[in-house]
């Protein structure tokens, strides 16, 4: 990774779009009309309206939002259309909203999906969101909706948290949420993360955890509750000296919850299973690896 530079990943990226699963979903949204009169409304569901949204044009809407499934986050309604995406990510949102103060700041939402918390961070008054995520296809939601959101503060990448050092001493707060479980190494995923801040800048991050007093990690044979590559489930103090050792101070835990059927769900926004299906049928403390089910702590902590 040495000699990478951003741009040079930004533009080879770009041609990820051109994959034979992507490329249709590409043509199909570059050939919905636009839309005037558009009011956007920022609550749990990020609800788009127009007066000129007829029955014909809901229903190409509709179309074009099925050819992008599985809407994981969400959830949104599209001039009718109502995406129940599989997570009710608004719940997440909510929990960290009496911590946020997101107004005039330079933000980056790290591993942001289709950017539905962006599109709730905009209620906040940021002058900027980026939002990173490698993945094509939720890059792909996000354009659907900010085609007709057309905000100018929000700006999507297809990078990853790897290339988040790459943009040197730059934002005010960084959002990484469920994404660290997805990471061999946390500390150099935490350390890039870090060198994207300003000194004094701050982080919030939710992931997997396990109780606890000792600084340990579970570390899973394949999947936890049935998802695949997630490298290590560590107790909060093993998750404290994460932190510690990227470079950051001030570790505050918010929140701890354990995620429920209300909040993950399948709905027919997606194709297969979800949290019921991966939690053990006679104990459902249990996963159906006999891991601790899911428990999420979120996490604030500063640049030094
Ligand atoms: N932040 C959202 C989504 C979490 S799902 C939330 O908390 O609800 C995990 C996301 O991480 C997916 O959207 C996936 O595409 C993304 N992801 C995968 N590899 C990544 C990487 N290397 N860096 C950042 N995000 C990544």
């Amino acid at each position: 990774m040495k000699d990478e530079t951003l741009e040079k990943v930004i533009d080879e990226r770009k041609r990820w779009l051109e994959w034979k699963n992507i490329r249709p979903l590409r043509e199909a949204l570059a050939s919905l009309p636009q839309l005037k009169e558009v009011e956007v409304e920022l609550g749990d569901w990020v609800r788009l309206t127009s007066p000129r949204a007829d029955e014909a044009f809901k229903r190409r809407i509709e179309a074009v939002a099925k050819m992008m499934k599985p809407w994981r986050k969400g959830p949104f309604d599209l001039f009718g259309v109502r995406i129940d995406s599989e997570w009710r990510s608004d719940k997440k949102f909510n929990l960290l909203r009496p911590y946020l103060d997101l107004e005039g700041k330079r933000v980056a939402d790290v591993g942001c999906n289709n950017g539905y918390y962006m599109f709730r961070m905009l209620a906040m008054r940021p002058a900027s969101v980026l939002g990173v995520d490698p993945s094509p296809l939720f890059k792909t939601q996000f354009d659907l909706i900010n085609r007709y959101l057309r905000s100018d503060r929000l700006r999507y990448e297809m990078l990853g948290i790897e290339h988040m050092r790459l943009f040197a001493d730059m934002f005010d707060t960084i959002f990484c949420l469920g994404v660290l479980y997805h990471r061999s190494d946390p500390v150099v995923a935490l350390k890039s993360l870090k060198q994207s801040l300003k000194k004094g800048g701050e982080l919030f991050l939710d992931t997997f955890y396990i109780e606890g007093e000792e600084p340990v990690c579970l570390v899973p044979e394949s999947t936890y509750s049935k998802i695949g590559n997630i490298h290590f489930v560590p107790t909060i103090p093993a998750l404290e000296h994460w932190c510690k050792k990227a470079g950051f101070t001030g570790f505050e835990v918010l929140e701890t919850v354990r995620t429920g059927i209300d909040e993950q769900r399948k709905t027919p926004w997606i194709d297969g299973e979800s949290l019921e299906d991966f939690l053990d049928p006679e104990d459902p403390a249990k996963t159906v690896e006999g891991y601790p089910a899911p428990r999420r702590v979120y996490i604030k902590a500063y640049r030094k």
